[in-house]
């Protein structure tokens, strides 16, 4: 398939390994940031490719998995409701709450519905004038500009039946995080080069120089993530902590300035918990004063509500980069994607269901509406 098998190359992959061993000198730690790269990695086994030296950390770019179990039990108190029709990406009807998911909301009679875009939940509003319609607007960056469009739009036609459920973060904040972290061993980032096409690489350069770390951005196919791999390695070795471009055919260093100016004029910056990892200042988007009509936490009373983790789950740790999903003792036996105790066994970019889907294969793969990436 054009555009895409040029970077499944086999002999180009072959190439890029023999630079990166022959480069390499000593160990170095690198960090994958995004769920769709960590997919990437262990589908095609780039981490068993890979010379001894070079570890490949998994990072907490899965925005299903760091949804806050607390707006998890919202989600599932709202959708519940008679008079609303729920709205959300796929991943997300499987992900547990304290006691039950949106599955489970939708078999006891809730209005839950995948939707492909906010725009279409949008629509849903226009023809369901007597319900409330509500979108669960998760993810990162990548997904914030159809978001704010969404809710743009309401606005300017009136739209009274239509909110967000919002819990978006942001990744140069997590970055932080992860290397003020007192058990951080990351040494060079491969940045996600979708969130990068939104956003431009200005906020990197000043947390590179601050932290010393190269930061590469870097795509999703296997050449791509090699070629990140190749460039971080080579700073590394060359002791550098620069910003670069290894993703060039679709990330511009400003990014999408529409879609940057649309995100600004609907959101605001804000703390934001992250799930199993805890709260990062200025971590996430809410939104903004001029919007406050639209957000489904004001249009509908879900405080109170008491949040309870499995004890077992050790996703934290997993989204922190402390531990490899195998590490954990319930992967693969209490928890599977048919079982899962926390959701990045759920999510088509979370760790531990890239370890299971490619490393273990021993279920049927789950319905496609249930692995929909939401970026
Ligand atoms: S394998 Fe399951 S229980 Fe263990 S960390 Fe991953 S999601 Fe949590």
């Amino acid at each position: 398939m054009k555009y895409l098998d040029e970077f499944n190359d086999p002999q180009l992959a072959r190439r890029l390994l023999d630079e990166i061993r022959a480069t390499v000198t000593r160990p170095w730690a690198l960090m994958e940031v995004c769920g769709g790269q960590t997919h990437s990695i262990i589908r095609h086994g780039i981490d068993q490719l890979l010379p001894e030296e070079v570890e490949l950390i998994h990072g907490p770019g899965c925005p299903v998995c760091v949804t806050p179990l607390e707006c998890i039990d919202k989600a599932l108190e709202i959708a519940a409701r008679p008079d609303v029709i729920f709205c959300s990406f796929g991943d997300m009807l499987r992900v547990p709450g304290t006691d039950r998911d949106l599955f489970r909301v939708r078999g006891a009679g809730g209005d839950v519905r995948v939707v492909y875009s906010p725009l279409d939940a949008l629509q849903l509003a226009r023809r369901h004038p007597d319900k409330q319609v509500v979108f669960f607007a998760i993810g990162f960056e990548t997904t914030a500009p159809a978001n704010a469009m969404a809710v743009h739009q309401a606005k300017r036609l009136g739209l009274a039946n239509f909110t967000l459920l919002v819990s978006h973060v942001r990744v140069p904040p997590a970055i932080e995080a992860i290397m003020t972290a007192p058990a951080c061993r990351v040494q060079g980032f491969l940045a996600a080069g979708h969130v990068c096409s939104v956003m431009g690489m200005a906020e990197y350069p000043e947390l590179a120089e601050r932290h010393r770390v190269p930061v590469v951005v870097t795509g999703f196919e296997p050449l791509d993530i090699l070629e990140g791999i190749r460039r971080t390695v080579g700073q590394l070795e060359r002791g550098e902590h620069r910003v670069e471009n290894a993703y060039a055919r679709a990330v511009r260093a400003d990014g999408n300035p529409a879609a940057i100016r649309m995100i600004e004029e609907v959101f605001e910056v804000t703390d934001r918990n992250w799930r199993g990892i805890g709260r990062i200042p200025g971590s996430g988007w809410r939104l903004s004063e001029a919007y406050r009509d639209f957000d489904a936490e004001h249009r509908f009373d879900v405080t109170g509500i008491r949040t309870e983790e499995p004890a077992e789950c050790r996703a934290g740790e997993v989204l922190q980069g402390l531990i490899k999903p195998t590490d954990c003792a319930a992967f693969g036996t209490s928890c599977t994607p048919r079982t899962p105790l926390g959701a990045t066994m759920v999510s088509s970019e979370g760790a531990c269901a890239a370890y299971y889907l490619y490393r273990r294969m021993s279920e049927p793969a789950l319905p496609r509406e249930e692995m929909n990436p939401v970026g």
